[in-house]
């Protein structure tokens, strides 16, 4: 029985039942969400609008099977291939999805959030400036609508060349607005290591620009992960988990401090662990053992058919976290984003004292 998640987790003895007082503690405590991207926050009847209007090769039986989320799902990066080649196509397009998505986060606690965004795939129906300047508006009117503070991150998309990478970099950095404050990296990590990009990432490091990068996910080599950490300039890693295969690094990662923007509903673990195994044997466990610092995201909430409340609900829920790794988790999120020391204080005086009275009101579990 898939009591009170939606249908991507898998039934499990560990599952904790909750009452109703919980299921509404996850939806309203403060929150920061660091890893989702842009294109995995269309809403369903969005996308349709957004194919009608571009015209796009895309049917209807295609658009349902985007958002269908099997038993062993599989990847949304086919979905955004499709947006960037067919859909995407005027930059009004991408406002919309930033103001929806802003609407949407606040409505589940979410205060503040880093949203990232590739323009590569997308060069060829619109300029960069013109593509920011959409989402950063966007940005500005769901803070004064939601009362949420959004920032952006572009992302080198890593199945394109290098020269990609530095032609982003160069468009950041010639095109600099406040709200644009760092580069990450995504798209299919397997066969494209991040050493590749590594000009793109130093020039943004030089420009002032923080620094994360996908690693470790696909079941790829740890190896990716330390490269980040040490050659990239990584200040925090999202997903991260084959670091668990190499203890020594983990323990480098404790000492420097370095946080890990996981995502529970990973779809390579769902699709690769039985039912059984999942909730037992998700790394996020053993990341959490080895003391590494870390806290849940929702990474493409509508495509994984996932809000971030039932991210953080899943780390309790299933993964073993209690109420006070929960508070940890919330710490770190505030020091993992990247905001003034000052603004961090101010969310940590107001949301962690949130946090607690809220707890202070649930109800014992069985
Ligand atoms: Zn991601």
């Amino acid at each position: 029985m898939r009591a009170t998640n939606p249908g991507f987790v898998p039934d499990s003895p560990f599952q904790r039942r909750l009452t109703p007082e919980w299921l509404e503690f996850f939806e309203t405590f403060p929150k920061a969400e660091l890893h989702c991207h842009l294109l995995g926050t269309i809403r369903k009847e969005t996308f349709e609008d957004l194919v009608r209007e571009s015209n796009a090769p895309v049917t209807q039986a295609e658009i349902d099977e985007f958002f269908t989320r099997g038993e062993k799902p599989v990847g949304v990066l086919r979905i955004f291939r499709a947006l960037e080649a067919h859909i995407l196509t005027k930059p009004a397009m991408l406002k919309r999805i930033t103001l929806e998505h802003l609407e949407a986060a606040a409505s589940h606690g979410v205060r503040y959030i880093e949203l990232f965004w590739n323009w590569t795939g997308l060069k060829h129906a619109m300029s960069y400036e013109a593509a920011q300047s959409a989402i950063v508006e966007g940005l500005r009117e769901g803070e004064g609508r939601y009362g949420i503070v959004g920032r952006l991150v572009p992302a080198v998309d890593r199945e394109a060349l290098p020269e990609d990478a530095v032609e982003l970099v160069e468009a950041m950095c010639a095109h600099r607005e406040p709200e644009v404050i760092g580069l990450g990296i995504d798209y299919r990590e397997t066969n494209h290591e991040p050493e590749n990009f590594w000009k793109a990432f130093f020039m943004a490091k030089q420009a002032g620009f923080h620094i994360t990068l996908h690693a470790g996910e696909f079941g790829e080599h740890w190896r990716n992960v330390e490269t980040s950490m040490d050659l990239l300039g990584a200040e925090r890693i999202d997903h991260g988990y084959t670091i668990t295969d190499n203890p020594e690094l983990m323990r480098r990662a404790c000492d420097r401090g370095m946080t890990f923007a996981v995502v529970p509903t990973n779809s390579y673990y769902l699709r690769t662990f039985t039912d059984d195994e999942w909730a037992e044997r998700h790394p996020i466990r053993a990341m959490k053992a080895a003391g590494l610092k870390l806290f849940p995201n929702s990474d493409d909430p509508t495509m994984h058919h996932v809000n971030i409340a039932e991210s953080w609900r899943i780390m309790f829920e299933y993964l073993g976290f209690s109420l006070a790794d929960l508070r940890e988790m919330l710490e770190a999120s505030i020091e993992s984003a990247w905001v003034s020391d000052e603004e961090k204080a101010r969310w940590r005086e107001l949301w962690l004292p949130e946090f607690d009275a809220l707890a202070a009101k649930l109800p014992a579990l069985d």
